[in-house]
C-alpha cells in the first residue's frame, strides 16, 4: 500500500531532518580560513580584477578590519599564532612544520592552551576541517605525494593533539586540491582517504553536513558549536582549479593584462615575470571558488536560521607575491605576503564597518574568546589584545601603533632562543606602521641589511629608503620593533 501525505505534512517532517533547537543561546562560531590569500583579492577593494560576490556581501554585513597582517607570513607559525595566541617565538613554531623542523621539537605543543580546550571545556563541539599543519611528520612517513622528497610536509593528528576539537576532517600538509586526501575523527594514521573533488568544495560540503548535523551524528545538538574550515586554495599548484571558474576571467583579458604591467611585476622575460603571467589568471579563478563555497557554508547557517547567533571570521593564513617584488610566495615582508583579509560577522553585536586597526594574528584568540563570553577564561600565556570593544562599537580605544613582523626562511629556520641547533639561514624581524613597513634581514653571515618602504607614498614597496632616513628606522626600531621583541622574549637584535 502507498502512503500518501499531504505536502503540509512531508514540509513539516523534511524540515525535522535537521534541528538546531539547542540548551543555551551561546554563539556558535564558523571560521574560514584559506590558504595565501592576500588582502587585495577581496573583489570589493577593487584592486585586483578578481570575483568575489559573497566576500563582497559578507564585507557589507560584517566589520571589515582593513590593515589585518600575518604576523609570520607562511603556514604553521600562523596556525600556531591563531590557536595560541601567541607570537611564533613563544609558542615555538617558528616556522613550517617538517620532518626537519621536527627535529627541533617544532610542532604546536601538546600542553599550549587554545582557545579550542576553552571552547570544549565551556561545553561546545568543536569541527575542524581541512588543512591543520601543525604536526611535524616522523618516519615511517604518510606515503603521499608531500612526502616524496627530502623535505616531508604531511603527517595525521592523533586525537590527543586535536586541542579539543572532536570532529575532524583534516590533513597535515596536501597540495593536490584535485583530489584531497583527509583523515576523519576515529580514523588510525594508516587510514587516510582520498577524494576526487575540489578541496574547497568537498570541504564546504562537509562543513554543510557538520552545520545540519546529518542524523544528529555529527556533534551534540544541545551544545553551540565552533566549526574550522581551513581550505587550501588559493595556495599553488594554481592550475588545479575547477574550468568553470577559470572560464568566468575569460572576460577579463584586459584587466589581467593591465596587471602584467604593474611596477612590482618583473619583465615578461625574467623568470618571475612568466611566473606571474602564468598563475595570475589561475589564481583568481581558485579565489571565486572558495567564494563561492564560502557563500554556500553562509547560506547553510540561514536556511539552519543561526545565521544571527553565530560569529563568522573570513581570513587568511598569509597572502603570496606570485613573482611579484622578485618572491614567488609568501615569507616577506611585502604586503602581497603580510597583508589578509579579515572580515568577522555576528549580527546585531558587532557593528559593520571598516575599521583600520593594527591587528594581529596572536589577537583573534583573545578578542573571540572576549565576543562570545569567555575573557575572564584567556590564559596568561596570550599575548594577543582583546578588541571585543572596538568590535562592539567603542572606537575609541588604546590602538596598537605598529605590527610585529618575524620570519624565519620557509623549511629552514633558526631555532628559537633555548634550542639548541645550527643557525641555518636568513631571518628577519621588523614592524609594520601604518604608514611604514621596516624590516631587518639577517644573512647566515649574520651581516644585517634594512630596508624601509614608507607606503604612503610607495605603496607597491618598490623603493627601500632605509639608506635616506637612518632617523626614521633608528626610532621605528627603539620605539615599535624593541619593544616587540621584549614582549615576545625575542634576543635577536641583542
Ligand atoms: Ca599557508
Amino acid at each position: 500500500m502507498k502512503l500518501t501525505l499531504p505536502a503540509s505534512i512531508l514540509a513539516l517532517l523534511s524540515s525535522q531532518v535537521f534541528t538546531y533547537d539547542r540548551a543555551d543561546d551561546r554563539p556558535n562560531l564558523v571560521f574560514v580560513f584559506p590558504d595565501q590569500m592576500r588582502s587585495s583579492l577581496q573583489g570589493f577593494l577593487g584592486e585586483e580584477p578578481v570575483i568575489t560576490p559573497n566576500i563582497d556581501r559578507f564585507a557589507n554585513e560584517g566589520l571589515v578590519l582593513t590593515q589585518a597582517v600575518s604576523n609570520a607570513p607562511v603556514s604553521s607559525p600562523y596556525r600556531a599564532m591563531l590557536l595560541t595566541g601567541m607570537y611564533a617565538i613563544s609558542n615555538g613554531v617558528v616556522t613550517n612544520c617538517t620532518n626537519k623542523a621536527g627535529e627541533y621539537g617544532i610542532e604546536l605543543k601538546e600542553n599550549a592552551r587554545c582557545w579550542s580546550d576553552i571552547l570544549h571545556e565551556k561545553g561546545y563541539n568543536l569541527g575542524y576541517i581541512g588543512k591543520w599543519h601543525l604536526d611535524a611528520p616522523h618516519e615511517p612517513y604518510i606515503p603521499c605525494s608531500n612526502n616524496t622528497g627530502d623535505i616531508k610536509w604531511n603527517e595525521w593528528t592523533p586525537p590527543d593533539r586535536r586541542h579539543g576539537f572532536d570532529y575532524w576532517y583534516s590533513y597535515g600538509t596536501y597540495d593536490q586540491h584535485l583530489k584531497p586526501m583527509y583523515w576523519s575523527t576515529n580514523a588510525p594514521r594508516d587510514s587516510f582517504r582520498y577524494v576526487n573533488q575540489w578541496g574547497p568544495e568537498h570541504e564546504a560540503d562537509m562543513a554543510i553536513r557538520y552545520i545540519r548535523n546529518e542524523q544528529g551524528k555529527l556533534r551534540d545538538k544541545k551544545k553551540p558549536f565552533a566549526l574550522v574550515v581551513s581550505m587550501n586554495p588559493p595556495h599553488m599548484p594554481y592550475e588545479q582549479v575547477p574550468e568553470k571558474y577559470v572560464r568566468m576571467y575569460d572576460s577579463k583579458g584586459a584587466e589581467i593584462e593591465a596587471m602584467f604591467h604593474h611596477p612590482a611585476v618583473a619583465d615578461t622575460s625574467n623568470r618571475w615575470g612568466k611566473y606571474y603571467r602564468k598563475n595570475i589568471k589561475n589564481q583568481l579563478a581558485m579565489v571565486t571558488g572558495v567564494d563561492e563555497q564560502f557563500g554556500r557554508i553562509l547560506e547553510e547557517l540561514r536556511k539552519a536560521g543561526i545565521d544571527k547567533n553565530t560569529i563568522v571570521v573570513f581570513t587568511s593564513d598569509h597572502g603570496d607575491c606570485l613573482g611579484k617584488h622578485g618572491m614567488i610566495s609568501k615569507s616577506n615582508p611585502y604586503e602581497e605576503s603580510m597583508h589578509v583579509p579579515f572580515i568577522i560577522r555576528w549580527p546585531g553585536t558587532i557593528e559593520p564597518g571598516r575599521d583600520s586597526l593594527l591587528f594581529s594574528v596572536p589577537d583573534i584568540y583573545p578578542t573571540l574568546l572576549g565576543l562570545m563570553g569567555f575573557e575572564h577564561d584567556i590564559p596568561y600565556t596570550v599575548e594577543g589584545t582583546n578588541f571585543k570593544k572596538l568590535f562592539t562599537g567603542e572606537k575609541d580605544i588604546n590602538r596598537p601603533t605598529s605590527q610585529l613582523y618575524f620570519i624565519t626562511d620557509g623549511q629552514l629556520f633558526s631555532p628559537p632562543a633555548g634550542v639548541k641547533g645550527d643557525i641555518l639561514t636568513t631571518s628577519e624581524r621588523g614592524v609594520r606602521t601604518n604608514r611604514y613597513t621596516l624590516c631587518i634581514r639577517r644573512g647566515p653571515d649574520n651581516n644585517k641589511t634594512t630596508y624601509l618602504w614608507d607606503r604612503w607614498i610607495d605603496p607597491m614597496q618598490l623603493h627601500n629608503i632605509s639608506n635616506t632616513n637612518a632617523g626614521i628606522v633608528k626610532e621605528l626600531v627603539a620605539k615599535e620593533l624593541l619593544p616587540w621583541l621584549k614582549k615576545t622574549g625575542d634576543g635577536w637584535l641583542e
